[in-house]
């Protein structure tokens, strides 16, 4: 198999940011992520805040990344990563299906952060009744009652996907869209409190409670300790130090991912430091 030197798993600033550095190292690099880049940075209204542009819209600073990556050839993998497994000496990341297999020698999450953490429940029952992937785990819920909590934001062309093989599916919009969906899929406009698991999964709001086989959460951003076995986090965070180095060594983290302030060039900047930490662990072939 084909292995990176680096994998990048996010394309928000830090990301972005990182995967430049790394190109101008010439380290060979796989960047995970979406064409669309990030919703944080589409959503943005007037950034007042990055240096050297002083009144631009989260569309143009999009487009203006888009051309940034277009420039210097490099390309974007769309896949959520769902794993990266420590391997001694080198990572094997899991895309959304058993055969996305990628690996690589280091990797920089860059993955932003789950805001308002995980529900009650998720955690617990995931693997158990509780997917956090459509596309790899469909198949287990052919014919059988889904129900679909959509933070992210494809999840309602997620939610069209299921809802070709599964039995009924009940869909909570959460990401604050309206998408069209089909007419066979039934909308709760309710906000979860929790998941339960007893003959049947159940889905908890603060007016009542919704029953399926299975109940999909799909975020935009896997929270870190599920995506990385063995990484040290701090709440939501990955904790990182200067050099945005982890406690695994060969992986690095860098944008929200790490912690407050929330801020495009706070990402930037970590995505530069990020990088330039991974080539010189490369160089130092001590890995
Ligand atoms: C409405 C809004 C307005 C804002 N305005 C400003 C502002 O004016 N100034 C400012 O400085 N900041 C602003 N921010 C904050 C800013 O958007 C974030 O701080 C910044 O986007 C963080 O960058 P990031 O690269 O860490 O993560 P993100 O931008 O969140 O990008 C993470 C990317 O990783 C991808 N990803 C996640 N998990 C995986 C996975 N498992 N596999 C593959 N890809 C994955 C996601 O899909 C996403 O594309 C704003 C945020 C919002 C929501």
């Amino acid at each position: 198999m084909e292995r990176y030197d680096v994998a990048v798993i996010g394309t928000g600033p830090a990301g972005i940011s990182a995967a430049i550095t790394l190109n101008n190292r010439n380290k060979k690099t796989i960047l995970f992520g979406r064409k669309h880049l990030s919703e944080k940075i589409e959503r943005g209204h007037t950034i007042r805040n990055y240096p050297g542009l002083p009144d631009i819209s989260g569309p143009n600073l999009m487009k203006a990344f888009r051309n940034h990556l277009d420039v210097m050839g490099i390309g974007i993998t769309e896949e959520r990563v769902q794993m990266v497994y420590d391997m001694g000496g080198y990572f094997s990341i899991l895309g959304e299906s058993a055969d996305s297999m990628y690996e690589a020698s280091s990797v920089i999450i860059a993955t932003g952060v789950v805001t308002g953490g995980t529900l009650p429940g998720e955690e617990e029952f995931l693997g158990k009744g509780v997917s956090s992937c459509a596309t790899c785990d469909a198949a287990l819920f052919k014919g059988k009652d889904v129900i679909v909590l959509g933070y992210s934001s494809d999840a309602a062309s997620e939610c069209a996907f299921l809802a070709e093989t599964s039995g009924n599916v009940t869909y909570f919009p959460l990401n604050g869209r309206d998408d069209p969906l089909p007419d066979s899929v039934k909308i709760v406009k309710e906000k979860p409190s929790g998941i339960a698991k007893g003959d049947r999964m159940s889905v908890e709001t603060g007016e009542g409670a919704y029953e399926a086989d299975g109940v999909f959460v799909l975020r935009d951003a896997v929270p870190p300790g599920r995506l990385v076995p063995g990484l040290e986090t701090e709440g939501a965070h990955i904790r990182t130090d200067r050099s945005m180095c982890t406690n695994i060594k060969g992986i690095f983290a860098c944008g929200d991912i790490t912690g407050t302030p929330y801020q495009y060039i706070k990402g930037a900047g970590e995505g530069n430091v990020a990088a330039l930490s991974a080539a010189a662990y490369l160089d130092s072939n001590h890995y």
